[in-house]
């Protein structure tokens, strides 16, 4: 092979190629040619057949072919060019709304034309707006195509035309055998396509060669030009065996890259941390509770880890109030008993508060140090936790990311326990890792209240261990759930009032559209304006992300002291609030949070023993989407069935959170239709690893490029 692969060749190589397609190539994310040829059509058309004008249904893509009867342009409310075109069975209207002067003559009367559109009901009865079209002569008919045409997606300023002769060009150069097949057959384990029933012939499939309806190459000319009597439905579906082939490929070197780095983590090495019970047995004796026997179970699976030389790296799934926190102290209190500092990160500032006050309140009676950090804390303030941290007076240290800056210098640094994992990226673990002294890097707990289905730990989480709390402390009951309409507004304020005068306590959630603290603090403001008036005998606290961490915190403190009947918040208090009172709570329009979200609110409540309630007041109309949703949450409080349903209505990118979509951004497979596939996969991605390193290499760089770099760490 002397020609270079496709993957070094850029796309501006090609004839016709300019810097200015460069770059709206650039904007599909195609830089090099081996990009054009994974750019795959997201749909199909038939042109292999013309249709009769007489027969055309709306709704459908058609090919016809007739005279030009009349051009005229009519002044409606736009003004267009409207043509007549006749074959001996109809006749149609197509009409142009961007048209020119020399366009409107050359559609003469008499003359003959192909067009290629979408066919709709217009105000002159079927019409096809803007269709492609070329002239034809009666007597040398043109030929049809061949196969089926490729639509794909595209960006302003680029037609499908172009497009397409630029793949064309791209496709030529793949039958020169000019990108590498890196995938062993054995491996690939996707059946052939070329003899598939229902598909006769070769067609499709470049050279005759016996092994080609299963390699890149046989799959990428397949999918840019499938034969005429390809199965469109399948491809639609995304599940013919060209579309897996490259689906498995794909995902393969996704989980590679995770694998990977799993792997030369595992080289690194870590401090022993061997379990110490003495400080434990103190710790738990303390507590008001025993623990359950899933927090003994997974305390026991991370102790395991903590006891190697190889640095932990664990993944805790743990459904809102399954203790998660204990856990984690729990695993804190050995690095501390070994003489490392354990740090405890979150995502928001009132959470972490609520750990801090977690681990006071457990650890001040053992004599352990504590730091305090987050972006708020400034001067002479900061300046004291920082040297603590250094110094290595401060033996447990929370915060929220500000923890991640360069200026935080740890001393003995032997635990990283990162809270609500989905909100932080791989990069940001990474970026803690390094935190640990020269030899040694931390061990790392991940802990998560949003349950991840099983599909996509296995896929975004390779890198993890997992372990699942899977049950709730004793007495917990279920929340009942009920949705009203906000006419009946009336009806949940009484509602409020009867469980406050019967000693309850109730939160009222204000929920905004808009990602506006400030919007939402606002709203959250009128609406306590307006509850004391309509509950003038109750006392009603306001809590959002506006305030400064002190009010916030004396807000909370009241509630949590029962000197507050009432809590209006914002969604700040999604994670973070603990008061078992609390049996009732409000969510204004649900239907503007997602599932996870909704399941993490109601966590909030439905923690003592008293039955739980919560109202879902939704506006009206709602969408389809928001009432599956409204009714998920009405039938299961269980977080992973939750869970699943979230990941069904709104797709992997959506539940992992932004950080995780960048580096999930797959081109051809679907987590969710794909999932089948993940089996294989592990298997594969092990065999290849350990047999083919280069091989796996390359994988990885073909698909995930630039975005892996992160990861060499
Ligand atoms: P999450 O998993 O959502 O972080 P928390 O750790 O905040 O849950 O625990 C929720 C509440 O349950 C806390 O008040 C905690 O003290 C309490 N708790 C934790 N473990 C137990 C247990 N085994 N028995 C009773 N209560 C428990
Ligand atoms: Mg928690």
């Amino acid at each position: 092979m002397s020609a270079p692969d496709l993957g070094g060749v850029a796309v501006i190589r090609l004839r016709g190629v300019g810097s200015q397609l460069q770059d709206k190539l650039a904007r599909l994310g195609i830089r090099t040619v081996q990009d054009l040829l994974f750019h795959l059509p997201v749909r199909y058309m038939d042109r292999t057949r013309i249709a009769p004008i007489g027969g055309l249904q709306p709704q459908t893509e058609v090919v016809i072919e007739g005279e030009v009867r009349g051009t005229d342009v009519v002044y409606g409310r736009r003004r267009s060019l409207v043509c007549r075109l006749q074959d001996n069975t109809g006749t149609v209207t197509l009409r142009f709304f961007h048209f020119s002067n020399a366009q409107k003559l050359n559609l003469a009367p008499g003359s003959r034309l192909r067009c290629y559109g979408e066919v709709r009901l217009g105000s002159s009865g079927l019409e096809l707006y803007h269709p492609e079209y070329q002239f034809v002569d009666s007597t040398r008919p043109e030929p049809l195509e061949q196969g089926l045409t490729p639509v794909y997606p595209a960006t302003e300023g680029l037609s499908q035309q172009r497009l397409r002769a630029i793949v064309n060009q791209a496709l030529a150069m793949l039958e020169e055998g000019r990108i590498q097949e890196l995938l062993p057959e054995a491996l690939s384990g996707t059946p052939s396509w070329s003899n598939a029933p229902g598909q006769p012939g070769n067609a499709g499939v470049s050279g005759g060669n016996s092994d080609a309806p299963r390699s890149l190459e046989a799959a990428l000319s397949y999918l840019h030009h499938p034969p005429a009597d390809a199965p469109i439905a399948l491809l639609a579906a995304g599940s013919h065996p060209a579309q897996q082939r490259l689906a498995f490929e794909e995902l393969l070197a996704h989980h590679l890259s995770l694998l990977r780095l799993r792997r030369r983590l595992q080289r690194q090495r870590a401090p022993r941390l061997p379990r110490q019970p003495a400080l434990e047995q103190q710790l738990l004796a303390a507590l008001p509770f025993t623990p359950t026997g899933a927090q003994r179970r997974v305390a026991a699976e991370i102790a395991r880890d903590m006891a190697a030389p190889v640095p932990m790296l664990r993944l805790l799934q743990g459904d809102v109030g399954s203790g998660k926190t204990l856990v984690a102290a729990l695993a804190a209190l050995n690095a501390i008993a070994h003489g490392y500092q354990a740090v405890v990160m979150a995502p928001t500032e009132i959470l972490a508060e609520q750990h801090r006050a977690s681990f006071e309140d457990w650890f001040r009676p053992l004599d352990i140090q504590l730091a305090w950090l987050t972006g708020k804390l400034k001067g002479k303030a900061r300046e004291v936790q920082l040297a603590a941290i250094a110094e290595g007076r401060a033996q447990v240290i929370i915060g929220t990311h500000a923890l991640f800056q360069d200026t935080v210098q740890f001393c003995r640094l032997g635990l990283t326990i990162i809270d609500e994992q989905h909100r932080f990226g791989v990069h940001q673990r990474l970026a803690l890792r390094q935190k640990g002294s020269d030899r040694a890097i931390p061990h790392q707990l991940i802990m998560t209240a949003t349950p991840i289905p099983r599909t996509l730990a296995m896929s975004a989480y390779a890198d993890l261990d997992c372990s699942v709390i899977d049950e709730l402390p004793p007495g917990r009951q279920p929340v009942n759930t009920l949705a009203i309409a906000d006419s009946r507004r009336n009806e949940v304020v009484a509602r409020v009032r009867t469980a406050c005068h019967a000693g309850r306590q109730a939160y009222w959630v204000c929920t905004l559209i808009e990602e506006s603290e400030s919007l939402e603090a606002q709203a959250a403001e009128a609406t306590a304006r307006e509850l004391s008036l309509s509950l003038p005998d109750l006392r009603i606290g306001l809590v959002h992300g506006r305030l400064k961490p002190a009010e916030k915190e004396r807000v909370m403190t009241a509630f949590k002291a029962g000197e507050l009947d009432l809590l209006v918040a914002t969604t700040v208090i999604e994670v973070g609030v603990d008061v078992a009172n609390a049996s009732l709570m409000v969510i204004e329009n649900p239907e503007r949070l997602g599932l996870a979200q909704l399941h993490q609110l109601r966590g909030r409540v439905g923690r003592g023993s008293t039955e739980s309630h919560c109202l879902l007041m939704y506006g009206t109309p709602l969408s389809r989407q928001a009432r599956e949703r409204i009714a998920i949450m009405r039938e299961t409080g269980n977080g992973f069935i939750i869970a699943e349903k979230d990941l069904a209505l709104r797709g992997p990118g959506e539940v992992l959170g932004t950080r995780q979509t960048g580096e999930m951004q797959l081109r051809i497979a679907d987590l969710q239709r794909d999932a089948h596939l993940l089996t294989r996969i592990r298997t594969a991605a092990n065999a290849l690893l350990d047999h083919q390193p280069a091989r796996a290499d390359a994988l990885i760089q073909r698909w995930l490029g630039d975005n892996e770099r992160f990861a060499q760490a």
